[in-house]
């Protein structure tokens, strides 16, 4: 068409470090933050093979009440000593509207998870921060429907929101979710806002991760937000996908070459 296409918005996480522009941005660290020496562990590993962020869940919105539901605060307090320790910015999620505040106390970065996409008072509260927000997909929201989402945020005046593909569903038994891979291309052509895969959630099975990672930095992604556990057997969430750090090593080698290509 002719209408002309706005510049890509480049979303600061901390000085220097950007999502949407340059830099391929990779956040990695477990599902849930279950003790001291696992985030610490799980911090120092993803930062020494190149990870910009550390990721890791305190309040955990589980299929099945009676699931391991995070540390809640404790679980705060743990990734903001991660961050002491190693320097890396934190993203965690947010579930509940009246724990915004004390969610933004410790993070870098506010998760806003697929199952909370169409939250709206959520979102609406996200949008008064100053704050980062890294919206996820919804499993079952088309992509109209998520850039309506986004928008919630961006109406109240926080410009700085990550989009973040995490796999739709479909009737496909295989993988936990299907990667909708195209997503990429199309919230890229449709918005300015940057765009990153979560191929953990998406395939649910850690061997698959590695390469739907290289898939997304070829389809032109931003970053990526990859599960890695010190001991995934012992995993209280997402064990089965979550790559081991040596994995999450190898796979960051060879990610260069893709990025590199982008
Ligand atoms: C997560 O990041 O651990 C998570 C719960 O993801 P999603 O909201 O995409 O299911
Ligand atoms: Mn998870």
């Amino acid at each position: 068409g002719r209408e002309v296409k706005p510049e890509p918005t480049l979303v600061e996480i901390v000085p220097g470090l950007v999502v949407g522009g340059e830099e391929f941005v990779v956040m990695a660290g477990p599902c849930s933050v279950e003790c001291e020496s696992q985030i610490l562990e799980t911090a120092r590993a993803v930062k020494a093979a190149g990870a910009r962020l550390l990721r890791g869940g305190a309040f955990k919105p589980r299929t099945s009440p009676y699931a391991f539901q995070g540390l809640e605060e404790e679980g705060l307090k743990l990734l903001a000593l991660a961050r002491e320790e190693t320097g890396l910015p934190v993203v965690t999620e947010v579930v509940n509207p009246r724990d915004v505040e004390l969610v933004a106390r410790y993070a870098d970065v506010m998760q806003v998870g697929a199952r909370n996409v169409q939250n709206f008072a959520l979102l609406k509260m996200l949008g008064q921060l100053d704050k980062p927000i890294l919206l996820k997909r919804g499993m079952s929201t088309t992509i109209q429907e998520y850039l309506m989402s986004a928008e919630y945020i961006l109406a109240e005046g926080n410009r700085r929101v990550i989009l973040c593909e995490r796999g739709i569903r479909t009737f496909e038994t295989a993988t936990r979710n299907t990667l909708d891979i195209a997503a990429v291309p199309v919230l890229k052509n449709q918005t300015h806002l940057p765009v990153i895969v979560d191929p953990s959630h998406a395939t649910g099975h850690a061997h698959l991760v590695p390469p739907m990672c290289y898939a997304a930095a070829a389809a032109g992604a931003d970053g990526l937000i990859v599960e890695v556990h010190p001991h995934p057997e012992d995993a209280a969430s997402d064990g089965p996908q979550s790559l081991r750090p040596e994995d999450f090593r190898q796979m960051m080698t060879r990610l260069a070459a893709f990025t590199d290509a982008a």
